[in-house]
């Protein structure tokens, strides 16, 4: 008789074989979608964060003219004096959106502010902070200055008939700026992917509802509510199903009809109420189900008819850790935004952290400046995939990698901050 009993891979093992790591998952998401290719024209106020599904060129220099960066005189170079002193007749005042509109000859000057256009016969203006002024009609200016100081050159930012954003760029409040400054009012931009969602479970109650024993309140629609309003996506929230494979089956393929993509949570592990992932073998395509991570092995990714699935873990910290690396970059890519991988930072850790080779985990971590102004870092205390106070107290992932075999006090480690703004 041997003394152990044969067992198959779980969420408790370091390594299971079946499982794939975190950047085959990443692109295998990216390989199994296309990017959407609808698109709407929208006021520009209405497309920061969207994707431009066209090129911008633009139609006029800014600046228009050259014009003053300074409060002051603008003068012609050539009478500035190589050395000594030049005085000089003022003879107008040139303001932002006012022309001065005459000529300005030998021994003359025009008093200029910011922003104003160079009147004709200067290209230099002298700060007032460094003229003498003798009285209303006559300055001083020295030697030390330079032809064409303090002008900004007619299209120095933009040039007519130059790019200024390529198709599939992502809109910034700069880009916004920089179209108003075009003068140009609207932009086509890719349409905004329809994601829908809902929760699994036999056991979930809706938060208007007492709890009777064995119940929990449905936490997991309201951090995907959460996350999904942070994208620009339009959201289609389906409630919760039973962990009955019609339901579940009902459900998919009505979300199908609707949305680019769907997204549940529960149900996709291998318990006896985890209907997810044969349903969806049996209505559409699996394309992996198990990551190398922790938490969130168990993640179900693949299609029904022209919709991407994503089947979440139950566990609420798993929900919210697949969703900031997976869904938010199958939604990236459904799309078509730029690729931008999220910077990992390294600090040290204030703790020891034991962990097995095998898989990535992501610790919920809060990072803060020890004595000396250096950046520190330590977990919430309680590191289960139920433990959602421990994403809520939470300020980064600390992020440690497959090969990782743990971590000893003072060690550097990777975080990932979570956005702060
Ligand atoms: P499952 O993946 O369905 O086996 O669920 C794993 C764990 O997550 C169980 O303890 C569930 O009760 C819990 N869970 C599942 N769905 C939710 C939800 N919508 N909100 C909160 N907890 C959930
Ligand atoms: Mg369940």
């Amino acid at each position: 008789m041997t003394s152990s009993i044969k067992t198959t891979a779980s969420c408790a093992d370091p390594w299971d074989v079946d499982s794939i790591s975190v950047t085959r998952a990443l692109t295998q998401i990216e390989g199994n979608i296309s990017q959407l290719q609808e698109s709407e024209t929208l006021p520009i106020r209405d497309c920061l964060g969207r994707i431009s599904s066209e090129a911008v060129i633009s139609p006029i220099n800014v600046p228009g003219h050259a014009n003053s960066a300074m409060d002051g005189f603008a003068v012609a170079g050539a009478s500035l004096p190589a050395d000594g002193i030049v005085e000089l007749n003022e003879i107008g005042t040139a303001y932002a959106g006012k022309i001065f509109n005459g000529v300005c000859r030998e021994n003359e000057c025009v008093r200029i502010m910011t922003g104003a256009v160079i009147p004709e016969g200067t290209d230099t203006v002298i700060m007032q902070e460094q003229v003498e002024q003798l009285d209303n009609q006559t300055i001083r200016i020295g030697a030390d200055h330079r032809a064409g100081e303090n002008v900004r050159a007619a299209g120095e930012d933009i040039k007519l008939g130059e790019p200024v954003l390529q198709r599939g760029s992502k809109i910034n409040p700069a880009d916004l700026g920089i179209l108003a400054s075009l003068g140009i009012g609207t932009l086509k931009v890719i349409r905004k992917p329809i994601v829908a969602f809902f929760s699994t479970g036999d056991e979930l109650v809706s938060i208007d509802k007492p709890l009777e024993k064995g119940e929990i309140h449905d936490s997991n629609r309201y951090t995907l509510h959460g996350m999904l309003s942070q994208l620009k996506v339009d959201i289609l929230d389906m409630g919760v199903i039973r962990d009955e494979p019609e339901a579940i089956r009902a459900g998919l393929l009505d979300a199908a009809k609707k949305a680019d993509m769907i997204i549940t949570t529960g149900g996709v592990s291998v318990g006896e109420a985890d209907y997810i992932k044969p349903v969806l073998d049996e209505i559409g395509q699996t394309e992996f189900w198990k990551i190398a991570i922790k938490p969130g092995r168990p993640l179900t990714f693949g299609s029904i008819g022209d919709s991407i699935f994503m089947g979440l873990p139950g566990n609420p910290v798993a929900v919210m850790v697949t969703f900031s690396l997976f869904v938010t970059h199958a939604i990236r890519t459904l799309a078509g935004a730029p690729f931008s991988e999220a910077p990992l930072l390294k600090v040290r850790s204030l703790q020891d952290m034991r962990k097995k080779p095998g898989r990535s985990e992501y610790l919920r971590g809060i990072v803060s400046r020890d004595k000396d102004n250096e950046w520190q870092v330590e977990k919430t205390g309680m590191q289960g995939s139920g433990i959602l106070s421990s994403m809520s107290r939470a300020n980064c992932f600390i992020v440690l990698p497959a090969e990782n075999d743990g971590v000893k006090k003072g060690d550097v480690v990777d975080i990932l901050l979570f956005d702060l703004a």
